[in-house]
Formats: structure tokens, C-alpha cells, sequence
């Protein structure tokens, strides 16, 4: 298969040189900043052991081990990370001249579409906090921290052309300072659903093209902020999710139910701005750069069914491929533009093809779950999902045949299948997902896109429904439900590495610290860190999931690959 990442990317690379010259600079401040702390680093290492009463409460006395695939040489070889959000932890919404970003405005509205009323104007109080929180990270032994900024407090006027805020430069500066100098490898998201709600007011945001020469300016303010201290960069977080949930049918803010034009319009800007910054990046020699793209795996139900073969293939072309086809193929899937023919999927010009193709250092994905598919009767670029085990997915399918016989046979069509299933996603369900999911999704990727492309985890997780309601107390932090969903997705990512069909450079747990979860606000965690929102506090707590973590990947941590 064609490796699109080895052709020549969109705009001029930067010199050799120049990037040598960031490399070392950066190799530099960690190498120096270790060399500093080895008595603060012994200290903290000792603080993090999990506390008596904590063990006491786990089976055995003890954390579970690690999952067998995941052995010593495979956790050395990975970079193990922790992710984050602005929208999430960091709180300060007006502090510095930060203007409403579209989540300020979406939970203000009345009635909320957020649990319980919440917004996340103060959230976990990173932006004052985030010292403690980087010695905890340390104290962790994390060497890779994936964080995002928020748009509106780096250039508050949000249009491109509006000047940069000192304030919020100086801000994202000293928050990176601060992780390399515990030895915390930066990695910044552009764009973590966060727009500027001027710009939603003043064009429709996403919807509107206006919006990539915004983008590209606001990203080329943060390559300049940032120069010389990240060296990896994301663009776009979830661009499936943004169209979808933000555009297409409204869930999410800034809640526009524009139904299926709305989607791929709203797609098409994405893809057009992330080549625009990712042209950017590569003409100020910012690093690497990628996007996180949001992967639901689909295996078939019956893989000896060319049908269900076809479905699961199909779907993953529609979700996945709608993103990662032109990035690293130059066009959108076959499929993709058939099926979404009679919603005005958009065309690329010759020069957004060639700005697209490529414009991707490594390929990088946020997976939750996985389904089984089975054909759509009837419909060859269809595809239908099942939220239940293999044998309960083969029941649907064959129900499916059957009704689609009978209903031929009174001249009636059938139903096209769900197009995504991103509300049980959302609870990182993995007692529904196919087991390995992801895992194979790594591989699937390496097969799809290029053997010895350097694959991400941006992000994966447990969110555990109903934790919240045990926080501030002991119990809280006896989180072995999320110890077992991690360590499921885990066993597939390392028997993946393991046999060298994915070559898995880093992956990043979502998330550190409990965080407005969107529309759950702050009722669902998935954090390695226990937060008193009860009692208003903010006092973080380290849960068994993140003594867990420690123990066995992020002291095990390879150091990121430098650019
Ligand atoms: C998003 C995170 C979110 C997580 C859990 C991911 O899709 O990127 O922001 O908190 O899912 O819902």
C-alpha cells in the first residue's frame, strides 16, 4: 500500500538545521531541568506509593499487575502520557481578557443542556493550580502531558488579524516551562471543541470557510508562543465529533442541529483548516504534528460474511476515513463521497488535495470502544452497528436479512443503519466493545495507512457512572472498575506493539484529573485523579487507577521521540 506520509509534504520543510536547532534546545531545558531536581524527584517518587488504607481496600492489599502482553521490554518502548483539555480543567473563564469560547455560551443557556446547570468557569482550577498539578504529574512519574489551548484566551478577538493576548501568551509559556522543567514532555492541542463564540456569532463558526484563515492565524500565534518548548503538536481534536455532535445534530455546542449538509460542511473546514496550520507549522519548524482523530472500531460480526466484511469496512471508511483519507490518501473514501452525494459532501481543488496529503507527522487516535457491523440490506455503502457481543450482533444481523426479505418482498426498501453509536461510546463502555478493539484498531490503521507510521493514543479511558457521587470520600479513590477497563484496552495495544504489526510510539490515558465532562458536567469522571468538586475544595486526590498507571507505564516511560 502507498505510504502517504513519506510524500513530500504540502509547504517547505523546514531546514534541517532549524529543526536540530529546536530539537536540541528542547533536549536541552529537559536534560537541564532533571540534572536540577534528582532530591525533589526522590521525594516526590516517594510520595507517590498508594497510602495503607487505600491497598487495604483492594483485593489482595495490593494493585492488580499489569496485563501480561504489556510486558517490561513493550511498556520501556512506549511513551506513556496523561490528557488533558482547557475547556475541562482549566477554569479562569474571564482571567487575562479571555473572551467566551462556544461551551461558556452552550452552558449558560436556559434551560442548561448540562447536568445539574454546571459551566466550566471555574472546572478544576488548572489555571492557578497547575504547579501542584505538574509536581503530582512528576510525582507520578508522567513524562508526557497532552494539553490544550483555549483559543479565546490566546488571541481573545478570535479573528484573524486580532491581535495576540500578551497575558494568555505569557500564560501558555510559563504552563510549558513548568512541565519541562519536571521533565514533562509538552504536547498541545489546537483545538480541543473550544471556538470562540464571536466567531459561531459573527458566521456560524465551523460552517462557515472564514473560519480556516482564522484558525491558521490563531495557530501561528501559538507556534509563536510556544517556540523552542513544545515540539509536538495536534491540531484538531475529534473533528467527527465537532461536525457531528456540534453541527449535524446539535448535542454538543454550539448546538446546531443543521442535519447532514451542516456535517460535511462543517468536516470539509476542519480538514482545510488543519492543512492551513499544519503549513504553518512546518514554516516556523514547530515539531510534529498531527491530528486526534476520533476512531470507533468496527469489526465484522461474521468475518467469513463478505457482507459484514463489506459493512465493517464501510464504516470505518465513513467515520474514520471521512478525517484520515485526506490527510494521508489526498481525498475522501470512495464510499464516503458516494453515500454522502446527496448531502453536498464538498470537493477539494487540486491545491487542498496537495495541501492535505501528507500533512500529518504521525498518526494519532482517541478510541473508546469498538462495535461489530453487519451489512445493511440492500445498501452496499451502508453499514449497521451492534452494541451487544458477537452473538448478539449475528442475531441482529440475521433479523436484519429477514426483515429485509419480507419487506422486498411487499416492495418496501429497508432502513439504513445507525450512523454512529457515540452515546455509549461516551461511557468508554468496554463490556460492550469487541474485545481488543483497540488494538485492532492499531493495526487496522498500519494496514490502512502505512506499516512504519508512527501511531499515537491521544487518548482512551473509563468514565465509571455514579463515582462522582462517592467523592471526598476514601472510597472515591478505590477505582478498580477503571483499573479493568483500562487494562483491557491496554492488553490489545501491547499485543498490537508486541507483534510488530503497529509500531505505537506514545499513548496518552484521558485523563488526569476528574474535569467537566461536556454535557455530564461534572457527574461522569474518567480522571486518575480525584477532584473535591463536593465540597469545593479542588483537593486532588490520587486514585488506585493512577497508582496503578504509575506503577507499571509512566515510571516504565520511554521519553518522547524528539522531532
Ligand atoms: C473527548 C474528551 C472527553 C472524553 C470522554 C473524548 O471524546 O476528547 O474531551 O472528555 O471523550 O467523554
Amino acid at each position: 500500500m502507498e505510504h502517504a506520509a513519506r510524500d513530500a509534504p504540502a509547504t517547505q520543510a523546514p531546514s534541517a538545521r532549524a529543526r536540530r536547532r529546536a530539537t536540541a534546545a528542547f533536549a536541552g531545558l529537559i536534560a537541564a531541568a532533571a540534572a536540577l531536581r534528582p532530591a525533589a524527584a526522590a521525594a516526590a517518587a516517594a510520595a507517590a506509593a498508594p497510602p495503607a488504607e487505600l491497598l487495604a481496600l483492594l483485593p489482595g492489599g495490593t494493585l492488580p499487575p499489569a496485563p501480561s502482553t504489556c510486558t517490561e521490554s513493550i511498556r520501556r518502548a512506549i511513551t506513556w502520557g496523561v490528557a488533558t483539555s482547557a475547556a475541562q480543567i482549566e477554569g479562569g473563564a474571564q482571567a487575562g481578557g479571555r473572551t467566551p469560547s462556544i461551551w461558556d455560551a452552550f452552558a449558560a443557556r436556559s434551560p442548561s443542556p448540562v447536568a445539574g446547570g454546571a459551566t466550566p468557569a471555574v472546572a478544576a482550577d488548572h489555571v492557578r493550580r497547575y504547579e501542584q498539578d505538574f509536581d503530582l504529574m512528576q510525582s507520578l512519574g508522567i513524562r508526557a502531558h497532552r494539553f490544550s489551548i483555549s483559543w479565546s484566551r490566546l488571541v481573545p478577538g478570535g479573528k484573524r488579524g486580532s491581535p495576540v493576548s500578551a497575558e494568555g501568551a505569557a500564560f501558555y509559556r510559563n504552563l510549558a516551562r513548568a512541565m519541562v522543567a519536571r521533565g514533562i514532555a509538552p504536547v498541545a492541542t489546537l483545538y480541543h471543541w473550544d471556538l470562540p463564540q464571536s466567531l459561531q456569532d459573527a458566521y456560524g463558526g465551523w460552517l462557515d470557510p472564514r473560519v480556516v484563515g482564522d484558525f491558521e492565524h490563531y495557530a501561528s500565534a501559538a507556534f509563536a508562543a510556544l517556540d523552542g518548548l513544545v515540539e509536538h503538536w495536534l491540531t484538531i481534536n475529534e473533528p467527527g465529533v465537532v461536525a457531528d455532535q456540534g453541527y449535524n445534530q446539535g448535542t454538543f455546542a454550539p448546538g446546531v442541529a443543521g442535519g447532514r449538509r451542516s456535517l460535511y460542511a462543517c468536516g470539509h473546514n476542519l480538514l482545510l483548516a488543519h492543512a492551513a496550520a499544519v503549513a504553518r507549522c512546518r514554516a516556523a519548524a514547530c515539531g510534529r504534528i498531527s491530528l486526534a482523530m476520533n476512531v470507533v472500531y468496527y469489526e465484522p460480526a461474521d468475518p467469513s460474511d463478505p457482507l459484514h466484511a463489506r459493512a465493517a469496512q464501510n464504516a470505518l471508511d465513513r467515520e474514520s476515513g471521512w478525517f484520515l483519507d485526506p490527510i494521508f490518501r489526498g481525498d475522501y473514501p470512495a464510499v464516503l463521497k458516494r453515500a454522502a452525494a446527496d448531502a453536498g459532501l464538498p470537493a477539494f481543488t487540486d491545491a487542498q488535495r496537495r495541501a492535505l496529503k501528507g500533512s500529518a507527522d504521525f498518526l494519532a487516535i482517541n478510541t473508546y470502544t469498538g462495535y461489530y457491523a453487519y451489512e445493511s440490506p440492500g445498501k452496499p455503502d451502508g453499514f449497521r452497528i451492534s452494541n451487544g457481543t458477537r452473538g448478539e450482533a449475528l442475531a441482529e444481523a440475521r433479523r436484519a436479512r429477514g426483515a429485509a426479505k419480507g419487506a422486498a418482498a411487499k416492495g418496501a426498501a429497508a432502513a439504513d443503519g445507525p450512523a454512529a453509536a457515540r452515546d455509549v461510546s461516551l461511557l468508554g463502555s468496554a463490556e460492550t466493545a469487541a474485545p481488543g478493539a483497540l488494538g485492532n484498531a492499531l493495526r487496522y490503521l498500519a494496514r490502512a495507512y502505512g506499516g512504519d507510521l508512527p501511531l499515537w493514543v491521544t487518548e482512551f479511558g473509563t468514565g465509571v457512572p455514579g463515582e462522582h457521587a462517592r467523592r471526598g470520600r476514601l472510597a472515591a479513590l478505590d477505582d478498580r472498575q477503571r483499573i479493568d477497563g483500562l487494562s483491557s484496552y491496554l492488553e490489545g495495544v501491547c499485543a498490537a506493539a508486541a507483534s510488530g504489526e503497529a509500531r505505537v510510539e506514545a499513548v496518552f490515558a484521558w485523563t488526569f484529573l476528574d474535569n467537566f465532562e461536556w454535557l455530564y458536567g461534572y457527574t461522569l469522571d474518567y480522571g486518575l485523579v480525584d477532584v473535591d468538586f463536593v465540597s469545593g475544595s479542588l483537593a486532588r486526590r490520587v486514585k488506585a487507577s493512577g497508582y496503578w498507571f504509575s506503577r507499571w507505564f509512566f515510571r516504565a516511560s520511554a521519553a518522547l521521540g524528539a522531532a
